[in-house]
């Protein structure tokens, strides 16, 4: 029980030091839509995140964006100071 909590917080910790020196994201976008969809979604922790019969493309849509996901990178921007 204790080292699951180890396990966990280290794993939070490198998830945040790869976060702070890891690879920029920006770099790895990726948005993807329900086929058929007019959503794009660019957050794989929105609820609606496509996880099967999705289109995929490293551009940034000129709309159609989704305001959840939209929320979650405006959230991740303001907390690593970017
Ligand atoms: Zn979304």
């Amino acid at each position: 029980m204790i080292s699951n909590m180890v396990t966990k917080l280290l794993s939070g910790l490198m998830t945040l030091l790869l976060g702070l020196f890891g690879p920029d994201e920006e770099d790895l976008k990726i948005y993807r839509r329900k086929i058929g969809g007019s959503v794009w979604h660019s957050c794989t922790r929105c609820k609606y995140w496509p996880r099967e019969h999705f289109e995929e493309t490293e551009d940034c849509p000129p709309f159609g964006l989704c305001p959840t996901c939209v929320q979650y990178e405006m959230q991740d921007r303001r907390f690593s100071g970017r």
